[in-house]
């Protein structure tokens, strides 16, 4: 389980790990605790955000709303920003990198220290290697004082005693929590010490068992995000393509409605279009499934096929009678229903006065005979 940075932070900070004082904002407009001079730090699970503008420096108190919603309305290479992290500013004297993992090859936690960490730590690794300290870790008994001193020695970090306190307190993070990465980029050098500024976490599913609450509470937190995200899904998931036919089509996957089109050929028929809505449930999607479908004057007939495999047929029951008690429907629609929540689905559609059927190859022939005008 990869963890946002906020949730990899707290983890830090329970185990001892100095990182700056933060509070979390999922809406433009909500305030926050920390105040300017602070940092808005763009929550995904895809790395280089601050290299794509993820990162922003507030500077003054009444930007907030403005930045954040910059934030919040972007895409980082196909992530939607859904949460932004308000952090204090750390003044950095120098950024490091650390990291402990384990190296597949010796089956051994190992611990990675650069003096040159920061954004361009890909290109130190790529052009510099040896810029990175390696050290490997003994499973049982983790870092010991002589491998402190030596990555202090060799990163040029002097205060070994404060080095060998953070060691030992990520060392603490990445065994208590049964993780696989725990990794500081950068790792700010300040007047006050070391303090972690990012975090990336990766948790072992396997070890879940071990840890019920903390991955309950993790995974609550990746739902609510992922939630926020389903409603503004349209623009990414629904699929409608235009065609010049009068059978309009929505299907609740892009193989069934592939599929339905090659039917409504051979039944003599043709699609006004192609719309697919992409693995999303929810009432409000197949509604505006069928606002977009509903929109073209040419269509006949409504013909929708649903296999509820993600899909639940309650749900699309309640979005396509929400829709007719709105709009309307402007044609006959002839809805084919199965698979999850196939009996809530049917039933709520005969309450509703529309019947569905079972057969596919059966509710393509009748959507065409309509759309002929049969
Ligand atoms: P990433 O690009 O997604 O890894 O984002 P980071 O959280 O690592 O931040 C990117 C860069 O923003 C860092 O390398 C810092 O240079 C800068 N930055 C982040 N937090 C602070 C801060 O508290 N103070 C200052 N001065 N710079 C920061
Ligand atoms: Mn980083």
């Amino acid at each position: 389980m990869k963890l946002y940075e906020f949730q990899g932070k707290r983890i830090f900070r329970e185990y001892g790990i100095p990182v700056p004082r933060s509070s979390l904002i999922t809406k433009a407009g909500e305030t926050s605790e920390v105040k300017p001079p602070a940092v808005l730090k763009a929550q995904v699970l895809i790395g280089g955000r601050g290299k794509a503008g993820g990162v922003k420096m507030w500077n003054n108190e009444a930007d907030l709303g403005p930045l954040c919603r910059d934030l919040l309305a972007m895409n980082i290479r196909g992530e939607a920003v859904r949460a932004v992290l308000v952090e204090e500013r750390a003044e950095i004297v120098q950024e490091l990198y650390m990291s402990i993992t384990f190296r597949g090859s010796t089956a051994t936690p190992v611990l990675m220290v650069s003096a040159s960490g920061g954004m361009d730590i890909e290109k130190v690794a790529h052009e510099t290697p040896e810029k990175i300290v390696t050290t490997t870790l003994n499973s049982l008994t983790g870092p010991s004082d002589y491998q402190v001193r030596y990555i202090a020695k060799r990163t040029g970090y002097g205060n070994a005693r404060d080095l060998g306190k953070f060691v030992a307190a990520l060392w603490a993070a990445f065994k208590g929590t049964d993780a696989t990465l725990v990794e500081i980029n950068p790792l700010a050098v300040t007047k006050n010490g070391l303090v972690a500024l990012d975090s990336k976490v990766v948790l072992d599913n396997k070890a879940a068992y071990r840890h019920k609450e903390l991955f309950a509470r993790l995974d609550d937190e990746q739902r609510v995000l992922a939630g926020d995200a389903a409603e503004g899904y349209a623009e990414h998931t629904i699929t409608y393509v235009p065609l010049d036919g009068t059978v309009g089509l929505i299907s609740d996957g892009a193989g069934t409605g592939m599929l339905t089109l090659d039917l409504i050929k051979d039944a003599g028929g043709k699609a006004a279009n192609f719309c697919e809505m992409g693995g999303f449930t929810s009432p409000q999607v197949i509604y505006d499934a069928l606002t977009e479908v509903l929109q073209n004057p040419s269509i006949k007939s409504l013909l929708v096929v649903l296999i509820g495999g993600f899909n639940r047929m309650d749900e699309m029951a309640e979005g396509i009678l929400k829709y007719r008690e709105d709009h309307g429907l402007p044609v006959p629609a002839v809805i084919r229903m199965c698979g999850t929540l196939e009996d809530a689905g049917k039933e709520a559609m005969k309450k509703g006065g529309i019947p569905t059927h079972d057969g596919l190859l059966e509710a393509v022939k009748t959507a065409v005979a309509l759309a002929e005008g049969e």
